[in-house]
C-alpha cells in the first residue's frame, strides 16, 4: 500500500519568510510564452545497472519535461512530496522554483543528501520543459555553447577484477572496439595482498599491485586514451599519499576519491602532496560543498554528479566557481540517457568541461530508453532540438521498470 505524500500538510505553511511561490513573488501575470502552468509531476524507476528515477513534469500547454534523479531510498516519495509546491507554477522560472523547493524542503534536508537528489530530477525536467516551451536547446538556457561534441569517458570493468593484464586488455578493447579515447578503472578492487580491508591502510604489496595496474593500462593505451583510476574513498591519508606518489611516473588522468569525503583538510593534504591529479566531488552536494573543495585546492579536478548535486544550473554554478580557480570539471555520471544528456548539455555550456562519464557499457539496452543516439564514438553530439534533445521510449521504459513501478500516467 503506497502512501499519498502529496496530501501531507506543508510544514512551512504558517511561515511567511522567504516564500518563493509565484504568488508571493508577484510573478503571477502570464503573457505570451509565459502563459503556462505545471499540472502534474510523476516518477518511474527503471531497473538499469543502477535504479534510474525518471521524472516527468506536465503542463497545461501539453508540453512535458523529462529529467532524472540519482538513486536513493525515498527519492520518488520526496518528489511526490514536492509536487504541491510546483502545481500552478510557471515552469519557465527554473531558478526560482529550484530555490522554492530548497526552501520548502529545508526540514527534509535540502542542504545535502536525497532531498537535493530529488530536487535535481525536477530541476532537470524543468530545463527540458523550458527549452521545449521556448524552442531552444537546454545549453542555450545555460548561456550557449563552447563545443559541439562532448567527450565521454567509459567506466571499465573486468571479470578478473584488478589483474593488470586483464585491465590492460579491456582498455585496449574499449578503445579499439567501442571507440572511446577516455577510460576509468577501479583501483580499490582486491589485489590478493590485503590483510584487513577495514582499516584504510595499504600494505606495500597492495601499492605495488595498484601501480602495476596503472602501469599496464596507461602504457597499453598510451597516446590513444586518457585513463582515470577510482579509489571510492577507501584509504587513510598516509596510504593515499603513498599510492599517489607511486603512480606519479605514469600518465594518470586523475586519481579519484583516494580518501573519505568528510574532512576537507585530509583531501587537501593528499592532493597537495602529489603531482598525480586528484579528483573528487560525486559525494558532495550543491555549489556550497564544491566551492570549499575548489577554493581550498583540495582537488585538481572537480567531479559533481548532476542528477544528485542539484541539477543543471547548480552544476553550471559549480563549473563557474571551478573556472575561477582554473579547475576543470569531469562530470561523474551513472545515469540513464536522460541524465547523461543533461550532463552533456552543461558540459557544452561551460569552458572547463573535461568529459562526462558513461557507466553502463555492459548493460546492452542503455540507449533503448530514448529514441535518439546519445553516445557515438566516445562522445555526445550536442543536440540542436529544444530541451534536452532526448525523447523517452515509453515502451522501453515499461520493459525495464523496477518491479512494482507504474509507467507514467499520460492520460
Ligand atoms: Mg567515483
Amino acid at each position: 500500500m503506497s502512501k499519498d505524500y502529496r496530501s501531507l500538510r506543508d510544514p512551512n505553511a504558517e511561515y511567511t519568510a522567504r516564500d518563493l511561490s509565484a504568488e508571493s513573488m508577484g510573478v503571477t501575470d502570464p503573457r505570451g510564452p509565459r502563459d503556462v502552468e505545471i499540472t502534474d509531476v510523476q516518477t518511474t524507476m527503471v531497473d538499469g545497472n543502477f535504479p534510474w528515477t525518471l521524472v516527468r513534469v506536465y503542463t497545461d500547454a501539453g508540453v512535458v519535461g523529462t529529467g532524472e534523479a540519482y538513486w536513493g531510498a525515498g527519492v520518488p516519495e520526496l518528489i511526490e512530496r514536492m509536487t504541491p509546491f510546483l502545481l500552478g507554477e510557471n515552469p519557465l522560472d527554473v531558478d526560482r522554483l529550484y530555490e522554492h523547493l530548497v526552501q520548502k524542503t529545508s526540514g527534509e534536508g535540502s542542504v545535502e543528501g536525497v532531498t537535493v537528489t530529488a530536487i535535481s530530477g525536477v530541476e532537470t525536467a524543468l530545463h527540458d520543459l523550458a527549452g521545449k516551451l521556448l524552442g531552444v536547446p537546454a545549453y542555450q538556457l545555460l548561456g550557449g555553447k563552447y563545443r559541439d561534441e562532448v567527450r565521454v569517458y567509459c567506466d571499465c570493468h573486468t571479470e578478473a577484477g584488478a589483474d593488470p593484464e586483464a585491465c590492460a586488455a579491456e582498455a585496449d578493447r574499449v578503445v579499439e572496439e567501442l571507440g572511446y579515447d577516455a577510460l576509468k578503472f577501479d583501483l580499490d578492487v582486491p589485489s590478493g595482498h590485503e590483510k584487513d580491508r577495514a582499516n584504510r591502510h595499504l600494505r606495500p604489496g597492495e601499492i605495488r599491485h595498484k601501480a602495476d595496474v596503472v602501469a599496464a593500462v596507461t602504457e597499453r593505451v598510451r597516446d590513444r586514451a586518457d585513463v582515470a583510476f577510482d579509489c571510492h574513498w577507501s584509504y587513510a591519508a598516509g596510504s593515499a599519499k603513498r599510492l599517489a606518489a607511486a603512480v606519479e611516473e605514469y600518465d594518470v588522468w586523475w586519481l579519484e576519491d583516494p580518501v573519505p569525503p568528510e574532512i576537507l583538510a585530509v583531501q587537501e593534504e593528499v592532493t597537495k602532496s602529489t603531482t598525480t591529479p586528484v579528483a573528487a566531488g560525486e559525494n558532495r552536494y550543491r555549489v556550497t560543498e564544491h566551492r570549499r573543495l575548489i577554493e581550498d585546492g583540495a582537488v585538481d579536478i572537480v567531479a559533481p554528479d548532476l542528477p544528485k548535486v542539484g541539477g543543471m544550473r547548480e552544476t553550471r554554478k559549480i563549473a563557474d566557481v571551478a573556472n575561477q580557480y582554473y579547475v576543470p570539471v569531469a562530470m561523474h555520471n551513472v545515469a540513464s540517457p536522460v541524465g547523461t544528456m543533461a550532463s552533456a548539455q552543461v558540459a557544452a555550456a561551460v569552458p572547463n568541461a573535461l568529459a562526462v562519464e558513461f557507466h553502463s557499457y555492459e548493460l546492452g539496452w542503455w540507449d533503448d530508453l530514448v529514441e535518439e543516439t546519445v553516445i557515438e564514438d566516445g562522445s555526445v553530439t550536442v543536440p540542436e532540438e529544444p530541451g534536452l534533445g532526448v525523447t523517452l521510449d515509453l515502451d522501453a521504459v515499461a520493459a525495464h521498470m523496477v518491479e512494482g513501478e507504474e509507467l507514467f500516467d499520460e492520460a
